[in-house]
């Protein structure tokens, strides 16, 4: 049983306080309620206290007082986790917003950036320069979160997972100690954070690859939702095969409203979701055999990269209610397509849908082994999400959520994206990472033996 933040006392707490430059807020404290928000409305949890970092100095003080009063320890970073584990009950919420910044390096186009950064903050930096780096589709996604569990968006195919993409991290681990981490130093711990979460320490700064990406040919096909099965037949046989620089993630969905044109409102369709880096020319005869299909809607052209980067930002603000469900895939069968089509015929609020990601070109052609991110061979990242602003359609899109899984966990992979999971228990997190999971264990068991850094996908130290 750990310690509560209530059963310190208060000269333990002032003592930590003046050690910080950030600031520390307390259940009596004014702004608590505001403090504890996290972007998934419907998780509310009240930790015994968050401390603001503002640097390093603050993230070291914070761990070393968590581990001293052993008390239970949650880190945020962009606050995204579907199951809310940038927080706790009771103990200290490590809060990383403060750790913000971003500087490229146009000599190697490498780009530093702050362990509490947002992605968003990240494009507005690079896009000047010409450069981007992968990440994933909804720019207020914390790029702590994102890149530690791996990192899947538009430009997976051309250029990789965001962790393929990781060159460094400056680390606080479970013993107050800072450290460095690269494929030439510390190499264990290098390798378990492309992927293994947050389980191994806070990064306080990353080092990221950035890539030539100015404007890319974007935005969405949509055909209605009866047509999903000869779609999903279609897309299969089509994605894996085409050139690295087009990548398109295949969705169920409804149109919930502006800026979409009226004529779809409230309708379910079936849709593609485009990224192309290259030309409006090479992309309409690339894409030629999607057009074919005649959907009812095409908006695919020429935007600055940030745009992709938020052209879902305003559907999808914080406080909303969602409730996760993912797996990989390997098939498209007829019998999983048939699926897709009767859950998404009845999706419950305009907000909920379901994404498929494609995991091939330069995504794919890492080894199984060479990251934690084991499904290197799966064709999809899948997720189903139940999403409404009002809390009495909880259990609606919770139902409506959990069903969809369930009728298609038999035919996934086994497991599922860590960073699409909920708070779902132990047997999960091991499927998602299969036969790296004991690797990740030792690793867990050599830095942090006592599982200090527990509120995440958590890896049991052996
Ligand atoms: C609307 C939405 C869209 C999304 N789209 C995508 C997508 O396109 N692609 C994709 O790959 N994922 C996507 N995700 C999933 C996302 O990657 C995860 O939710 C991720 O956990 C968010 O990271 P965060 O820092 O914002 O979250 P937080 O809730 O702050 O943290 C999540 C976990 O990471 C740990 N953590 C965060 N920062 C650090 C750090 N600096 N050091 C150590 N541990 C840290 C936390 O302790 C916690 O365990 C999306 C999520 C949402 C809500």
């Amino acid at each position: 049983m750990k310690n509560t933040v209530k059963n310190l006392d208060a000269s333990v707490i002032e003592a930590f306080a003046s050690s910080l430059r950030g600031t520390i807020i307390r259940p009596i404290d004014a702004g608590y309620d505001e403090a504890r928000k996290v972007y998934n409305g419907m998780i509310d949890k009240h930790p015994g206290m968050l401390v603001m970092c503002v640097d390093v100095a603050d993230v070291m003080a914070s761990v070393n007082f968590g581990r001293e009063n052993d008390l239970l320890l949650a880190v945020r970073g962009g606050g995204h986790n579907g199951g809310g584990l940038g927080l706790c009950d009771e103990g200290l919420v490590i809060d990383l917003s403060g750790l913000k910044f971003v500087r490229v390096d146009t000599s190697d186009n490498t780009v530093r950036v702050g362990g509490g950064n947002v992605w968003g903050e990240v494009d507005h930096a690079t896009h000047p320069f010409g450069l981007a780096v992968p990440a994933g589709i909804i720019s207020t996604t914390g790029v702590g979160g994102l890149t530690l569990g791996g990192g899947v968006g538009h430009l997976s195919r051309k250029y990789g997972l965001t962790i393929d993409n990781l060159l460094e991290a400056d680390m606080v681990l479970a013993d107050g100690s800072f450290v460095t981490v690269s494929k030439d130093q510390n190499e264990d711990l290098f390798w378990a954070i492309r992927g293994g979460g947050g389980n191994f320490g806070i990064v306080t700064s990353f080092k990221f690859q950035a890539h030539p990406v100015k404007t890319v040919i974007g935005g969405p096909t949509l055909w209605p939702i009866e047509r999903t099965e000869e779609i999903m037949e279609w897309y299969h046989n089509f994605i894996h095969d085409v050139p690295d620089e087009l990548n398109g993630f295949i969705a169920t969905m409804i149109i919930p409203g502006a800026p979409f044109p009226e004529f779809l409102h409230g309708n379910q369709y079936c849709g593609i979701v485009w990224c192309y880096t290259g030309s409006q020319e090479e992309f309409d005869k690339l894409a030629k055999p999607a057009m074919d299909l005649d959907p009812v809607f095409a908006f695919v052209g020429e935007m600055p990269y940030p745009s992709i980067q938020t052209l879902f930002d305003g559907l999808m603000p914080p406080g909303l209610q969602w409730y996760w469900r993912a797996d990989f895939f390997n098939e498209l069968s007829p019998a999983v397509s048939a699926e897709h089509l009767k859950f998404g015929s009845q999706i419950p609020t305009p907000l909920s849908q379901m994404h498929l990601y494609p995991i091939s070109g330069a995504a794919s052609r890492v080894g199984a082994e060479d990251t934690p991110w084991a499904y290197r061979d799966a064709k999809y990242a899948g997720v189903i999400v139940g999403v409404s602003p009002d809390a009495g359609d909880a259990d609606k899109i919770t139902e409506w959520c959990k069903d969809y899984w369930e009728a298609l966990h038999p035919y996934s992979s086994g497991g599922a994206y860590s960073n699409f999971l909920m708070d779902e228990g132990q047997e999960r997190v091991q499927a998602s990472y299969k036969h790296n999971y004991e690797r990740l264990s030792k690793i867990k068991g050599k830095y942090d033996p006592q599982n200090l850094f527990s509120v995440n996908q958590n890896i049991k130290p052996s």
